[in-house]
Formats: C-alpha cells, sequence, structure tokens
C-alpha cells in the first residue's frame, strides 16, 4: 500500500473511531472475581435495569465482591463490566416474570448508580440506551422485555401480606417511566403485571404498580437537568417542547403484554396557565399524591382536612393492620420520635409500638 493511501486510512480510522463505538466507553477495572464460579447462561429473555440506592465506589465495590450485575453504569456514563454477559450474574434476587422464576437464569442484569426515584444523569441516558440497544440486538430482545428489577421482584407472604406479593423492591422504577423510556429509545413498555394477572401474585406496592403501569411520570422535565451546564439548558428545553415521535404498535403475538409508551406533556407546556373548565357536578380534582405538599410535623398532620389518623402501632397492630395495602404507599405517614416518615420511605423495623398513623384524606 502507498505511503498516501496508508496516511489517508489512518486519518479515516481516527475520524471513524469514535463514531463508531458511540459515547459508550466501557471498563473493566470492577470485573467480579467470582466470574470463574458463575454458570454460563442458557437464555436471555429479559434485560433488567435497578438503580443501585448508593455512590458509585461502594456500588460498584460491592457488585464486583459479589457478582451482583453484568455492568453498572456510573455518573459519568461509564459501563464498567462486572460479571461477563452471557454467565448468570445475581441481581434480581426472587423473582418472577410471565410465570417464569428465577429471572436471573435468563436476564441481563443493568445497575445504575443513583436513586428510584431520583433523575439520573444525561450521560447515564446516554449510557444506558446505547448499552440497551446492543444487548437488545445481539440477544433479539424486544423493548417490552427491557424491565426495571420492580416490575420482576416479588415477595414472600410476611407479617404485612399474607401471599406472594409484587412490590418487594422499587429498583429501578424510574425506568418504566414514559419520559425516560422515551430518552432511552424503548417505545413499548409492558401495560400489565402478567403474574398479578394471572393470580400467582397479589399487588403489594400500589404506588409502585401505578409508576410501573399508570400514568404516574415524576421525571418529566428533570431528566439531564442535574448534569446539565447553564449553555445546554436551552438544548434539553428544545428537546422536550418537541413532540415525541409516533410510537407504532408492535405485534401483539411477540409480547402479548406490551404497550406504546405514551406521549408525554413536555414542561413548557406543563408551566403555561391551563384554562380548564371543569365538567359540570363534578368535584375541583384532587392534587395527585406526588403534587401535594409534604407534611413534616405533627402539626400539619393533625389537620383533620387533609389527613385521618387510622391507628397506633402496637404488638397487634401492624402497619398493614392499620393502613392495608396502603401501609408503604406515599399518601400513608407515621409519626414517631418527634418524625414524620412516608409510608414508601419508612423501614417497618424501624416504627416502635406507639407510632401513630396517618392516612392522606
Ligand atoms: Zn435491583
Amino acid at each position: 500500500m502507498s505511503g498516501v493511501l496508508i496516511k489517508m486510512l489512518a486519518v479515516w480510522v481516527v475520524l471513524a473511531a469514535p463514531l463508531q463505538a458511540g459515547a459508550l466507553s466501557f471498563s473493566n477495572r470492577y470485573r467480579s472475581p467470582r466470574n470463574p464460579e458463575r454458570p454460563i447462561r442458557k437464555s436471555t429473555k429479559l434485560i433488567v435495569l435497578h438503580t443501585t440506592e448508593a455512590g458509585a465506589k461502594s456500588s460498584l465495590n460491592k457488585l464486583s465482591e459479589r457478582g451482583e450485575a453484568h455492568y453498572c453504569i456510573d455518573e459519568k456514563g461509564t459501563a464498567y463490566r462486572i460479571v461477563d454477559r452471557n454467565r448468570e450474574a445475581f441481581h434480581a434476587g426472587r423473582s418472577m416474570w410471565n410465570g417464569k422464576e428465577e429471572c436471573d437464569s435468563h436476564s441481563i442484569g443493568i445497575e445504575v448508580v443513583g436513586h428510584h426515584d431520583k433523575p439520573v444523569t444525561l450521560a447515564q441516558l446516554d449510557a444506558i440506551r446505547d448499552l440497551v440497544a446492543m444487548l437488545k440486538k445481539e440477544y433479539k430482545i424486544s423493548d417490552a422485555n427491557v424491565v426495571c428489577h420492580s416490575h420482576v421482584a416479588y415477595g414472600a407472604p410476611n407479617k404485612w401480606q399474607k401471599r406472594n406479593h409484587r412490590g418487594r423492591k422499587r429498583c429501578g422504577m424510574l425506568f418504566a417511566m414514559p419520559s425516560v423510556r422515551q430518552k432511552l429509545g424503548l417505545k413499548m413498555k409492558p401495560a400489565f403485571d402478567p403474574d398479578v394477572r394471572a393470580r400467582r401474585l397479589v399487588v403489594g406496592d400500589p404506588y409502585l404498580e401505578k409508576v410501573l403501569y399508570g400514568k404516574i411520570d415524576t421525571m418529566v422535565g428533570k431528566l439531564g437537568r442535574n448534569v446539565a451546564p447553564e449553555s445546554k439548558q436551552g438544548f434539553f428545553a428544545s428537546f422536550f417542547s418537541k413532540r415525541p415521535p409516533e410510537m407504532p404498535n408492535e405485534p401483539e403475538k411477540e409480547n402479548y403484554y406490551a404497550k406504546p409508551v405514551t406521549a408525554v406533556e413536555s414542561p413548557a407546556a406543563k408551566e403555561k396557565p391551563a384554562v380548564k373548565v371543569p365538567p359540570p357536578k363534578t368535584a375541583a380534582p384532587k392534587p395527585s399524591p406526588v403534587q401535594a405538599k409534604e407534611p413534616t410535623t405533627l402539626r400539619e398532620l393533625e389537620d383533620r382536612m387533609k389527613f385521618k389518623e387510622a391507628g397506633v402501632l402496637g404488638p397487634k397492630a401492624s402497619p398493614y393492620k392499620i393502613a392495608g395495602r396502603n401501609w408503604n404507599a406515599s399518601t400513608t405517614y407515621y409519626f414517631t420520635r418527634g418524625k414524620v416518615l412516608r409510608g414508601d420511605r419508612m423501614d417497618p423495623k424501624k416504627v416502635p409500638p406507639g407510632t401513630r398513623v396517618f392516612l392522606r384524606k
């Protein structure tokens, strides 16, 4: 080959390399020492998205040490390879999806450094999108089979829930929200819980169920803001003001429980004062629990217009006995040791007898 040609080729390689690899960068720094002992996975039907609920360093150390994920994506968008993707990682725990238990045996687990109810960074969204696209292609996985850990995790009967139930975890639940799925390039999502519908499980966490299958989207407008430099704000605003592309239907036979991700209202449209004429004979719409102001003091909880005291915890009065299925909902509050705890954030082990339970009216 002539010198000129080699030079031209070198220039082409330099130019093309970053385009080919996309923005996704991998690291083997935290590859798990558990790899040799993990069996090769026989099939791959699901991609399960998690949130670590902890910072990057402790998350990566723990995941690597225990071999609990195939990938972990930190805030900068680096994808750390933990367990080799053809082996089993222990990421889903007690789990079931569409009648099939032990999802570890047929899924890939991606941990995202962050929290189930907070936006992740824009770099993370880009990295998840690219990684998921790569894995979907490799294992022929449809959009609706890219699920959250909270979709598939289930709990065994306990003090508060007499049956096997969905809602053991809220891990990764933000990845079911329409605005997040759109950013991840996922056009479909599960329309309902196939195991609840088949009565293999009952709903143990009504709020989670609404996030996974309803219209709750607390991330609209928040995505990327936590990392967006000032100069880029305009870009995000324009991104959200664009109408999302039309979502085609996938054939039913492939994923009978799949539904298209529905359009998301842009924050720009939201900020406009809505001129709504209330329909006659109906009460004014109640603010959704997510939007309502959070009580922080006992005095606020004792406001009988807004809250109802449901009982006091005791040896025979468990949170479940007092608040029923809503014991861990965001609309249930516990008052103990001078503090107000929201149902979805409280640890049942840390509410002593004498704790007062309030429900939002
Ligand atoms: Zn998880």
